[in-house]
C-alpha cells in the first residue's frame, strides 16, 4: 500500500485565502500555522483564553486574538491545536456551538477523533494537516524558504471539498514544499503514538540514558560518556536522515559497522521487539489513550517522571558541556 503524495502544484492557495481560519492555541505547531499562514496571504485569527500566557505571544507578531469561541464562530475553517487532552472539554465548550454547517473542522493530530473524544455533527467537513515535526521547525522550514512534510486526511467529508481545503492549508505553511502525505486519521494516530514512544522519544531517550549510565558506572568520565552516547547521535541521525541507514553504514568506520551490525541486534532483540508489539496493542485498544487522559487530570505520576528525568546526571554534564560548545544551537527548548 503505497501512499499518494501532493506536492505545490497539486494544492490551490486561494482556497485558504479565501477563508476565515481560527487558530485555537498557539504553542508549538500554533504559533507555526498561524504566522504562516498569514504569510501567506490567508486571514487568521488566533483563538486563546483571556489571560493565556501565549496572547502577548501572538500580540506581538500583529496576529488578532480571539476567545477561542469568538474566534470559532468568526471562522469557517478551525484548527484544534490546544493540547490533546484538552481538546474534547475545549470543543463542548467553546467550538460545537459555533460550527455552522460547511465549516471545516481541523486538526494537527488525530488523537480525539480516533478515540471518540470527539464527535463532530454531520454537515462539518473534518480534516487533518499533521506536520511531520517540531513547529519550531516547521516555522524555521517556512522562512528559510522550505516546509516540513505533512500527513492529510479526511474523517468526513460534507462539502466534498475537504482534502482540497486541507491541501490548500497544508501549502500555506510549507507543507506541499517538501510532500503531504495522504493518510487516515486511524494510520495517523496510531503510527505517530508508536513512533513518539517506540522509537523517536521514548526509545530513543532510554537508549542515551542506559548507554551513558553504563559508561558511567564503569568507571568512564560523565563527559566523554554524554558524547559518546548523545552528542554524536546528531550526527549519525543527520546521516540517516540524508541517505538512510545505508548512508550512516558508508560514512562510519568499518569498525563501527562491524560492531554495529553484531551488537545492535543483542540491544533491540526479540524481547524488545514484543515488547514494542505490546505498545503497538496498547495503542490499537485504546488503552494508552485512557491511560493517558486519566493521567492528564493530575500529571502526579507525570511530574514524577518529569522530574526523574531532568534530574538524571546526563542533563547536569549536557547543561556545563553545551555551554562550552556556542556552535551548538539551542533553538528548540532554551529560546522558545
Ligand atoms: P502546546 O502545548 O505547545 O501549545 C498549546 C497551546 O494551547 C498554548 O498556546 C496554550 O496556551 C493553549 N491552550 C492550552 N489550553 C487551552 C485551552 N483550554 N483553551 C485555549 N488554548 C489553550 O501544543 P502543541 O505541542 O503545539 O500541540 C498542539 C497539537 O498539535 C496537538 O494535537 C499535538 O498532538 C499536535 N502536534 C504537535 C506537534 C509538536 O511539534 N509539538 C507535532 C505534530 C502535531
Ligand atoms: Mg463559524
Ligand atoms: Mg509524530
Ligand atoms: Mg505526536
Ligand atoms: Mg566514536
Ligand atoms: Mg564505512
Amino acid at each position: 500500500m503505497t501512499a499518494e503524495v501532493f506536492y505545490d502544484d497539486d494544492a490551490d492557495l486561494s482556497i485558504i485565502a479565501d477563508r476565515k481560519v481560527a487558530v485555537l492555541g498557539y504553542g508549538s505547531q500554533g504559533h507555526a500555522h498561524a504566522l504562516s499562514l498569514r504569510d501567506s496571504g490567508v486571514d487568521v485569527r488566533v483563538g486563546l483564553q483571556e489571560g493565556s500566557k501565549s496572547r502577548p505571544k501572538a500580540e506581538e507578531e500583529g496576529l488578532t486574538v480571539a476567545t477561542p469561541a469568538e474566534a470559532a464562530a468568526w471562522a469557517d475553517v478551525i484548527m484544534v491545536l490546544v493540547p490533546d487532552t484538552v481538546q474534547a472539554e475545549l470543543y463542548k465548550k467553546d467550538i460545537e456551538p459555533n460550527l455552522n454547517p460547511g465549516d471545516v473542522l481541523m486538526f494537527g493530530h488525530g488523537f480525539n477523533i480516533r478515540y471518540g473524544l470527539i464527535t463532530p455533527p454531520a454537515g462539518v467537513d473534518v480534516a487533518m494537516v499533521a506536520p511531520k515535526g517540531p513547529g519550531h521547525v516547521v516555522r524555521r522550514q517556512f522562512v528559510d524558504g522550505k516546509g516540513v512534510p505533512c500527513l492529510i486526511a479526511v474523517e468526513q467529508d460534507a462539502t466534498g471539498t475537504a482534502q482540497r481545503v486541507a491541501l490548500s492549508y497544508a501549502r500555506a505553511i510549507g507543507g506541499t514544499r517538501a510532500g503531504v502525505l495522504k493518510t487516515t486519521f486511524t494510520e495517523e494516530t496510531e503510527t505517530d503514538l508508536f513512533g513518539e514512544q517506540a522509537v523517536l522519544c521514548g526509545g530513543v531517550a532510554e537508549l542515551i540514558r542506559a548507554g551513558f549510565d553504563t559508561l558511567v558506572e564503569a568507571g568512564y568520565s560523565p563527559e566523554a560518556a554524554y558524547f559518546e552516547c548523545l552528542h554524536e547521535l546528531k550526527l549519525i541521525v543527520d546521516m540517516v536522515n540524508e541517505g538512510g541507514l545505508s548512508n550512516m553504514w558508508y560514512s562510519v568506520s568499518d569498525t563501527a559497522e562491524y560492531g554495529g551490525v553484531t551488537r545492535g541486534p543483542r540491544i533491540v532483540n526479540d524481547g524488545t521487539r514484543a515488547e514494542m508489539r505490546r505498545i503497538l496493542d496498547e495503542i490499537q485498544s485504546g488503552a494508552f489513550a485512557k491511560e493517558w487522559v486519566a493521567e492528564s487530570k493530575t500529571y502526579d505520576n507525570f511530574d514524577k517522571l518529569r522530574a526523574e528525568q531532568r534530574e538524571h546526571k546526563i542533563e547536569e554534564v549536557g547543561s556545563k558541556l553545551r555551554d562550552m560548545m556556542p556552535w551548538v544551537k539551542r533553538t528548540i527548548t532554551e529560546t522558545a
